[in-house]
């Protein structure tokens, strides 16, 4: 809870909800933080790790400034004394990190995607391959790295190249897991140029299988998820083309 006296909405919501009863806000505080809220203490909306509700930059720096704070906390509890030179502006680093970098997808909006004509009316798939993806777990928050292979086949439209590259690190930049991740690629894509064919193809490790858990070796450990629509999904010979020319 704020002590500035600002009440989060679900704070005020409990309060209605009780009506004349004397009661405390530390008391009604205590009542409610065991619920998940659908909003934060400054009434903000919450929303999926993978989701994405733009905030303004003023906001996001706001949002830094709390978040180094809250940091310094965890700093605390895990003994870490920040006279140590290494570790004194490493909570700051940490915020700014999270809020401008891992998580910038989750607040920036959407990339501005321009398309072409279909002029020639191509019939052929458009690949483009190692496109790098840098994300994050959304189950242990390490990172998830690797590269991702999209191909389609236009209808009447076709992308630059560059913009998938935006597209998918758009997505990237955000708590994930990797199958969400390449459905939310295609639904983009399928939604701004309607593609006769559309594959989403990622490969990446997953520093959560590597660094802790079941401790794989890094070079051995990798997750393969692909998406298929359209000709793509229903058409074996075009699908066996797309894996051979990704490869
Ligand atoms: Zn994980």
């Amino acid at each position: 809870m704020k002590e500035n006296g600002q009440q989060s909405p679900l704070m005020k919501a409990t309060r209605e909800a009780i009506g004349d009863i004397a009661v405390s806000d530390s008391l009604i505080h205590e009542f409610v933080k065991d619920f998940f809220p659908k909003v934060n203490e400054q009434g903000a909306q919450l929303f999926d790790a993978n989701g994405n509700l733009p905030v303004a930059r003023e906001e996001r720096d706001m949002m830094i400034e709390e978040l180094t704070e809250k940091f310094g906390d965890i700093f605390n509890i895990l003994r870490i004394d920040r006279n140590d030179p290494n570790s004194m502006n490493t909570p700051h680093r940490l915020a700014k990190m999270w809020v401008n970098e891992l998580f910038a997808g989750r607040f920036e909006a959407a990339p501005k995607i321009t398309v072409f004509p279909n002029r020639k009316q191509v019939d052929e798939l458009i690949i483009s391959r190692n496109i790098t993806v840098m994300s994050v777990c959304s189950h242990h928050w390490q990172p998830i790295s690797g590269t991702c292979a999209i191909g389609y086949i236009p209808g009447d439209h076709v992308l630059g190249l560059s913009k998938l590259s935006r597209i998918v690190e758009w997505f990237s930049r955000r708590g994930q897991i990797q199958e969400e991740l390449g459905e939310q690629i295609a639904d983009f894509i399928e939604d701004i140029i309607k593609p006769k064919a559309l594959g989403v193809v990622i490969e990446s490790k997953h520093y959560c299988m590597i660094a802790r858990g079941v401790n794989e070796s890094e070079d051995k450990a990798s997750m393969v998820t692909s998406v298929m629509r359209g000709s793509l999904r229903d058409e074996l010979p075009l699908r066996n083309e797309f894996l051979t020319l990704i490869r």
